[in-house]
């Protein structure tokens, strides 16, 4: 295959930033998959230039030049700031490639801006794409393996592309690292949920572990995995087997159902530092935190009690709720996650308004069919910018004024002291101060109030949310412009816009991706 240069783009935020929990973590969250492409082009001979944007770098100054292909990597609400990017590169004659999330969840938008839109992605799709590396224009080609890859490129083969990345963070330093895709639990308005659970190789991640045990004193290991300890014991047991109690540091995301206390002591001695236990709902999705048929305040105590016994293992827990989800309904469900807040002040509550993202998750199709989703620009749809579904119970000014109520109970100066208080360490301390005190925790209140008043008082806002027009609000709009700076003279016309019922559209049409190239999973 021919030598080419390709660049590699993981886009970990949207806009310009200067927040100071940025500065400090927005490196510790870029993407795998980014690196794995990256290795995956390196081991075929290609010339890889990978730029991780988190917010502080100029994107005019380190956009790789002179290259044959790029690789775009983001989440939804990056999609304006990706489809300007494209624009932008196609001009100096880059062939462009939109992968992650948001090429997952909107295929058929995506394509009108990128030569190649990637689903499932494996070697030899990255292989395809490099050896045919041509413009496809009006409409790109989709192109998705049948499944997941069996195996990934481990630490040892992403160092150097993890190394230039970290070398940003002036603090914490987090590895990232997969131990399996996909979650055998069936949430359905989860991504992963349609995704079938498979753990990677043990013999990688091992020798993984071991690998960085080289390069740091202690090293700091966040595990990406949807849900981390579905098959609890073997992966302490490989973590055990890479180093002595305490050498590793561990952060990870796991249900509350795999946690009870006999584990926790095994999670303790092995390091782990953080976790972030969904509990999303209080009337809905019991299995998932173990608390059966219970729900509203009987749910919130056992919950709690559970979170406070994590606390005493673990010094660093996020607590994840999605509000505004269908079996919620009236002050209640807020009152219950108020009261939470109140029953286990160190844990730090993470609150999601119910977003779809396209075909990503299967409870969108039924959105769809009921006619339920907002157009909001891409842009807006990070989970708490905007929330997409028209909520079944409410209405719009209920729902912000519930959000406003608990966005402030939870960020008020009293909550704040007793979340700092009862934090078990003084790193632990500062992070909740830090997240909690600045636009990620009271700033959020601010903005809803915003949101609220014009629902009340500006027609045309309320009538986008009644989806009496489609014509996006203005506010929405400036301030897209404003965040995307000069780039948003290179989005393209109609790029602002998309059909928010095209997965409807194309499950209605039939099968399947605009072009499929299915591979026997990667050896
Ligand atoms: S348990 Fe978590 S990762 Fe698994 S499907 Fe539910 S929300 Fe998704």
């Amino acid at each position: 295959m021919q030598k080419r240069k390709v660049g590699v783009i993981d886009l970990v935020t949207k806009a310009p930033t200067r927040s100071m929990w940025a500065r400090i973590m927005f490196p510790n969250f870029a993407s795998i998959m980014p690196q794995v492409v990256s290795s995956w082009c390196e081991q075929d001979g290609h010339d890889v230039n990978l730029v991780v944007y988190t917010g502080f770098e100029d994107l005019a100054d380190e956009l790789p030049t002179g290259t044959d292909v790029i690789f775009i990597t983001a989440f939804s609400h990056a999609a304006q700031l990706a489809y300007a990017l494209s624009a932008l590169l196609r001009s100096k004659g880059a062939v462009t490639v939109l992968g992650g999330p948001h090429a997952r969840a909107y295929p058929e938008d995506a394509v009108k801006y990128f030569d190649y839109v990637l689903g499932f992605t494996d070697q030899e799709i990255i292989r395809s794409v490099l050896s045919d590396c041509s413009q496809h224009r009006p409409i790109g080609q989709h192109l998705a393996a049948a499944q997941q890859p069996q195996s990934l490129p481990g630490v040892r083969e992403r160092w150097k592309f993890i190394k230039q990345t970290l070398d940003k963070a002036p603090l914490v330093k987090a590895v990232p690292m997969l131990g399996s895709l996909g979650c055998p639990y069936t949430c359905s308005f989860c991504v992963d949920s349609a995704v079938p659970y498979q753990p990677l190789e043990f013999d990688v991640l091992r020798d993984d572990l071991r690998f960085l045990r080289t390069k740091f004193k202690r090293p700091v290991i966040s595990w990406h995995d949807p849900n981390f300890g579905v098959r609890f014991d073997d992966y302490l047991g490989l973590i055990e087997e890479a180093g002595p109690p305490g050498s590793m540091a561990f952060v990870a995301e796991s249900s509350l159902s795999l946690l009870p206390e006999e584990r926790l002591k095994r999670l303790r001695r092995a390091g782990f530092k953080a976790m972030l236990p969904g509990v999303e709902s209080w009337f809905d999705l019991g299995d998932k935190s173990k608390t059966g048929s219970q729900v509203g305040m009987n749910k919130v105590r056992q919950v709690a009690d559970h979170m406070n016994l994590i606390m005493r293992y673990i010094p660093y827990v996020q607590t994840n709720f999605v509000l505004g989800l269908d079996a919620d309904e009236g002050p209640e469900p807020f009152e219950c996650t108020k009261a939470f807040v109140d029953s286990a002040p160190a844990a730090y509550p993470a609150y999601c308004q119910l977003s779809a993202f396209g075909q990503a998750a299967p409870l969108n199709l039924e959105h769809q069919r009921a006619g339920r989703i907002l157009p909001f620009p891409f842009h807006f749809l990070n989970t708490q910018s905007a929330m997409n579904v028209r909520p079944k119970n409410y209405n719009w000014v209920q729902f912000y004024r519930h959000m406003i109520d608990l966005t402030r109970h939870t960020f008020s100066p009293r909550a704040l002291a007793n979340r700092v208080r009862a934090s078990g360490t003084l790193t632990v301390a500062g992070l909740n101060f830090l997240r909690g005190a600045t636009a990620q925790g009271r700033g959020r209140a601010a903005y809803y109030s915003e949101l609220c008043d014009r629902l009340e008082t500006d027609r045309q806002f309320r009538a986008f949310f009644e989806q009496e027009t489609n014509e996006v609000p203005r506010f929405f709009l400036d301030r897209m412009k404003n965040e995307l700076g000069d780039l948003y003279e290179w989005l393209p016309r109609g790029a602002i816009h998309h059909d928010p019922n095209a997965y409807l559209a194309s499950h209605q049409a039939g099968p399947p991706p605009i072009a499929v190239t299915p591979q026997p999973a990667l050896a």
